[in-house]
């Protein structure tokens, strides 16, 4: 193959590449990784939330079974002095006296801590109540999650089977250019943004688009075949 038509099969692996870069950047910037990504923060922040909740609602919990083992204690303390008192055992009035307010006593303490534990429970209704509606945002915010993962498997499998069908045109061009100048093309295109050919239109660099001075355009149109030029501005490999 001579070199013009080396650099003409170049310019060509240079437009299946740029069409590579180019699906490669909307694989990587689909709107439905971005959404993806914004669904599993707010997935994560719900969570947080839930934990938070749900050790307040344990925290209330304990308390109140703490509060209702003691009230039972209380109760039964009372019954059996109670049970004492009736039993007959016991006939001394002062001392039935005594017991009585005894029995009394446990009483009001058991009805204070009843008390209390009501106030626990009304303050556990509206902690339930917000973890069961962040629990309806989860469970449909997994929906939509599921949702956005299937829509973005669907667009990349569909722009991946793009990038296999250009990638094997691109490689069937690569094969039949001299493997040094393929090369070369490589080096330069690692260098730049991802152009390592272009045309030279009139003084114009197509890979940058800026301007190259009037005698160096001349001396690479003078220049013989086989002969590389380079664009000084972009560094990629000129094509006259
Ligand atoms: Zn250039």
């Amino acid at each position: 193959m001579s070199s013009a038509t080396g650099l003409a099969s170049l310019l060509e692996l240079q437009e299946h590449d740029g069409t590579l870069d180019r699906l490669q950047h909307r694989r990587d910037t689909l709107p439905e990784r971005d959404a993806l990504a914004r669904g599993e923060a707010t997935a994560r922040t719900l969570a947080v939330r839930m934990r938070a909740l749900s050790e307040e609602r344990a925290g209330l919990a304990r308390e109140e079974q703490r509060l209702g083992d003691e009230a039972g204690s209380l109760r039964a303390r009372a019954a059996d002095v109670e049970a004492k008192m009736y039993s007959g055992s016991v006939s001394s009035p002062r001392e039935l006296q005594a017991m009585q307010a005894d029995v009394d006593q446990l009483r009001r303490h058991e009805q204070s801590l009843e008390g209390h534990e009501l106030e626990l429970m009304e303050a556990l209704e509206p902690v339930e109540r917000a973890l069961a509606e962040l629990d309806a945002q989860r469970v449909q915010l997994a929906a939509e999650l599921n949702a956005v993962r299937s829509a973005l498997e669907r667009a990349e499998a569909g722009i991946d089977d793009e990038m296999s069908a250009e990638q094997k045109a691109r490689d069937a061009i690569a094969g039949e250019i001299d493997p040094s100048l393929v090369a070369e093309y490589e080096r330069r295109r690692a260098r730049t943004q991802g152009v390592g050919v272009a045309r030279l239109v009139g003084n114009t660099c197509q890979g940058c688009h800026l301007t190259i001075p009037s005698t160096e355009v001349e001396r690479i149109r003078r220049a013989p075949e086989g002969s590389l030029a380079f664009c000084d501005n972009c560094g990629c490999i000129l094509v006259p």
